[in-house]
């Protein structure tokens, strides 16, 4: 009915210019978040088959002052929409450097190597290598801590900007992890023309692992496919002693998930360190 159809536009109306507003308040709360430094790096242990920790993931953290923790599922979208995600992902890079350069002075952790998230519009600057350079040099960072995960969706773009960019950083002793592998795609001809030191299988593969065959026989590719390419695997959202021995047999070398550590702030993560 005409009634009905006016009702859809007007809550559809409603709906598209409360999204805009709530849009606009978010993206003025960014650059303010940005200013007043609200951001926070938790750090999730990436651990080795034998389960030691070999480093961490550093994932960025919001404390709104009102709305409380906000997921970068919700904000890191608008921030690359914005172009804040470069000012974001600076901080980031300079965080982790500081953090690793704190590491270099105890022996239980000067060994660890942090990845940290690059977005596609950081990497397509036209500065990026210059900036990561200059970040290492300021912090005094040995350019093998440092570990950059690219998703494969980024991989698509300039392609051969992007890999003399990686080549030259790849260079200097900076590793590469392909993030949420399985996802997009990508050929093994093409995976072998990039300097990556690691694919890093999606968490949507380990979900369900034991229960559904398909991602069983994804994640089994994957790992040979990494055994062929010669570089390092790691499975993240690994939530289960049952999902890691699955990977295990298959000869997964690397683990990340909530089994062995959820993103903790430093603190805890050095506590969760002490205890080995
Ligand atoms: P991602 O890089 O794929 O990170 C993995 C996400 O899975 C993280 O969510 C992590 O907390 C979560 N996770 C880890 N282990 C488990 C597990 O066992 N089970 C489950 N269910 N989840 C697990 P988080 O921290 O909310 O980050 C979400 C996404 O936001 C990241 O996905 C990444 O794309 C982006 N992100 C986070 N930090 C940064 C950053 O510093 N820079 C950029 N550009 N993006 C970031
Ligand atoms: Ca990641
Ligand atoms: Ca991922
Ligand atoms: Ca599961």
């Amino acid at each position: 009915s005409k009634a009905a159809g006016r009702n859809t536009w007007h809550f559809f109306n409603k709906t598209m210019q409360e999204s805009i507003i709530a849009r606009a308040d978010m993206e003025r709360d960014l650059r303010k978040a940005i200013e007043d430094n609200q951001f926070q790096l938790h750090y999730q242990a990436q651990v080795s088959s034998s389960g030691q920790t070999l480093g961490a993931e550093a994932l960025i953290r919001w404390q709104h002052p009102e709305r409380g923790q906000v997921s970068p599922f919700n904000f890191i979208p608008l921030a690359e929409e914005t172009g804040l995600i470069l000012p974001i992902g600076q901080w980031v890079l300079d965080s982790a450097c500081a953090q690793l350069k704190a590491w270099q002075k105890n022996p239980l952790t000067q060994d660890l190597v942090l990845a940290v998230n690059i977005s596609a519009k950081q990497l397509h600057q036209e500065d990026f290598v210059e900036q990561v350079k200059a970040t290492l040099k300021r912090h005094d960072i040995n350019p093998a801590r440092l570990k950059l995960e690219l998703t494969e969706s980024m991989l698509v773009e300039n392609i051969s900007d992007i890999i003399t960019k990686m080549n030259i950083l790849s260079k200097i002793g900076i590793s590469f992890s392909l993030d949420d592998f399985g996802t997009g795609y990508s050929s093994l001809q093409y995976l072998k023309k990039l300097p990556l030191n690691q694919i890093k299988i999606d968490q949507s593969f380990v979900r369900d692992l034991i229960t559904d065959a398909s991602d069983r026989a994804i994640v089994r590719t994957i790992i040979t496919m990494s055994h062929s390419l010669d570089i390092s695997v790691i499975a993240e959202g690994v939530e289960t002693v049952e999902e890691r021995q699955y990977l295990l047999d298959n000869g997964c070398t690397h683990y990340q998930g909530y089994l062995f550590s959820k993103p903790v702030p430093i603190n805890e993560f050095e506590v969760l360190l002490k205890k080995g």
